[in-house]
């Protein structure tokens, strides 16, 4: 209790001290509102505010753990039967966040633990890796890495699809960093916001590339022939033809072994592709040849590598969110109730260059109780901690029961993270 008392009295400070800085949403009194408090794990949502200086007034005496608004707009944000609330529309939202998807680093900082047999490890699993159980608890970790493995995602969203395939205004776009393990992006159109849940799932299938058809794209088999597909004809096909030259063009040897025995392609198919790179990469550029005959690559083992490519090139949404029309997004400016990181608007020309860890610019900087001078004594109370590596110094890994003392925005994070009590 006193660590959340301790991070209410400092969410509420900030939200004082900065209350001219939290920016504004469109139609602010068309959005739902919901909060999570720091003295219960409820949401209480259903919440209407008239401007933002009632919105403000009222984060300021409550200092939420976490604070969100939604993409739709509603004639009565407040009403709390959600048929009754007038929906007028609602803006596309777009969460990209790696707690749903692979990164190379986590085999470093994530960390599971089986709660029927007590073993543990680190990196993403989906079962015990000694018993099989799937009741695993997890203590998941971010760094510069899979954060900029995030960011990468949003900009491959809106540069090799929203603009190209959609034609979307740049304007229209609104991104933030979720003050966490990602980023969020806001559409805010119209034409976008009358989109119902079932176009808003194809739409995430044509983005992620899921449940694709590579028949329909002109793959098939012809007696001992494979026909693949040419470049010009359906803009997946063009992206998936523009990958494969990518990577015959540019990857060396190894990394094309890597990346096939990932996809659970034979060695023996991996060297005839190899051997065949240059024949392969003339069939593919020609816009006359559409035949794929590599030695070893029968149709099953086209599908896992085409299937392969569809990953790469496709991007790594959760698709939940963009589907569901009542969904919630943490509000710009907010403070992330397990970090205590701002969320961080950001324009497209400030996204390129943005570190959410290690940001000197003051104005786009997340980490917002950042002090090298005030120090904090806390108390680890988790088994393991991994090392945190912010603003280019490096804290940890700790153990249980360690006592530590650490600068202010380091303290604030742990005990936000739940790993370390304040002594
Ligand atoms: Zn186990
Ligand atoms: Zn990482």
């Amino acid at each position: 209790m006193q660590n959340h008392k301790f991070l209410q009295r400092i969410f509420q400070a900030y939200y004082k001290e900065k209350k001219d800085s939290i920016p504004a949403v469109s139609s602010i009194s068309n959005r739902e509102f919901a909060f999570i408090p720091w003295n219960k794990e409820i949401m209480m949502r259903h919440i209407g505010f008239e401007d933002l200086p009632s919105l403000k007034q009222y984060i300021i005496k409550l200092g939420p753990r976490h604070m969100y608004s939604s993409g739709a707009l509603y004639e009565t944000p407040e009403h709390t039967n959600m048929d009754q609330k007038g929906f007028r529309g609602c803006d596309l939202i777009v969460d990209i966040d790696v707690d749903h998807f692979y990164t190379p680093c986590k085999t470093d900082h994530d960390i599971w633990t089986c709660k029927e047999c007590q073993s543990s490890g680190k990196g993403m699993i989906s079962k015990c890796s000694q018993c099989g159980s799937l009741k695993l608890s997890t203590l998941n970790w971010i760094c510069k890495e899979c954060l900029n493995i995030a960011k990468n995602e949003i900009i491959k969203l809106i540069y090799k699809f929203l603009v190209p395939d959609f034609n979307i205004n740049l304007e229209k776009i609104h991104i933030a960093f979720s003050g966490h393990r990602g980023y969020h992006l806001k559409l805010e159109d119209e034409k976008i916001r009358t989109l119902t849940s079932n176009e808003r799932r194809e739409l995430a299938d044509y983005l992620t590339g899921n449940n694709i058809s590579f028949e329909i794209l002109g793959f098939q088999q012809i007696q001992s022939n494979i026909y693949g597909f040419t470049g010009n004809s359906f803009d997946w096909s063009r992206k998936i033809v523009n990958k494969i030259k990518e990577i015959l063009m540019q990857y060396s040897d190894d990394q094309i072994t890597d990346l096939l025995t990932q996809l659970g392609i034979s060695q023996n198919a991996i060297k005839s592709f190899i051997d065949s790179r240059e024949h392969f990469l003339y069939t593919i550029t020609s816009e006359s040849h559409n035949i794929w005959n590599i030695e070893h690559f029968g149709i099953k083992t086209w599908k896992k590598f085409l299937e392969g490519i569809v990953k790469q090139v496709g991007v790594e949404i959760d698709e939940p969110v963009i589907i569901d029309i009542h969904r919630l997004i943490r509000y710009p400016g907010s403070l992330h109730g397990k970090t205590g990181f701002k969320v961080q608007e950001l324009s497209l020309s400030q996204l390129d260059e943005f570190l959410p860890l290690n940001e000197n610019d003051d104005a786009l900087n997340p980490i917002i109780f950042e002090s090298q001078k005030n120090m904090q004594k806390i108390k680890i109370n988790a088994p393991e901690v991994p090392r945190t590596q912010i603003k280019g110094e490096s804290y940890g890994p700790y153990v249980r029961d360690e006592i530590i003392e650490v600068p202010n925005h380091i303290a604030i994070f742990l005990i936000c993270k739940e790993v370390a009590t304040l002594v």
